[in-house]
């Protein structure tokens, strides 16, 4: 070992090593130095840093996207009033020896968002103003019509008819329910 180099104590084996070695050259000790890259104790730990760090990223990216996919989605409550049915008629149709009753209309969305899988009730009176039958948007093939911001939509929904057309006079037709259209499913 030349004079002028700056020695130091291999913390292992004890030796006097040159103080630049990165590896001492008795008992292959990987020397203390702290940001070295070369030190592969120091690079197991950065990889498995970046490893952790990975799968962090992976399950904070997965939550997001769960949660933007089944999260709370706006509640139709208070939006309820703001679909409003501007038509609606009734119509009678022999299938068989069964009259269907069927109720087509239109309603406009007021809100500023989109909704989904809308459940809708037709209520149908008499002459006289008495509920003689009720239809619902479950009771038929209606499978609820989105309905865009601002928008109007169409809809029928139809049942087995319970009275005779005649006794049928009026009706009504009320939005119960409806679904985020940004909701899954
Ligand atoms: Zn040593």
């Amino acid at each position: 070992m030349a004079e002028n180099e700056s020695t130091k104590v291999c913390p292992l084996c004890a030796e006097t090593i040159k103080a630049a070695a990165k590896v001492c050259p008795h008992c292959r000790h990987w020397q203390p130095r702290k940001w070295s890259f070369d030190n592969p104790a120091l690079l197991q730990s950065l990889a498995s840093l970046v490893i952790a760090a990975a799968i962090f990223g992976a399950i904070a990216g997965l939550g997001y996207f769960l949660e933007h996919l089944i999260g709370p989605k706006r509640d139709f409550a208070p939006y309820q009033n703001q679909i409003k049915v501007t038509s609606s008629e009734a119509g009678f149709r022999m299938f068989g020896s069964n009259l269907t009753v069927f109720v087509v209309g239109t309603l406009t969305n007021q809100t500023d968002f989109a909704w989904k899988n809308l459940g809708l009730e037709a209520r149908l009176f008499d002459k006289n103003g008495k509920l003689i039958d009720v239809i619902q948007a479950s009771d038929s093939s209606y499978n609820g019509v989105v309905v865009l911001p601002h928008a109007e939509a169409g809809f029928k929904i139809q049942s087995k008819a319970t009275k005779d057309e005649s006794d049928y006079v009026t009706n009504k037709v009320f939005v119960g329910t409806a679904k985020d259209f940004n909701a899954w499913p």
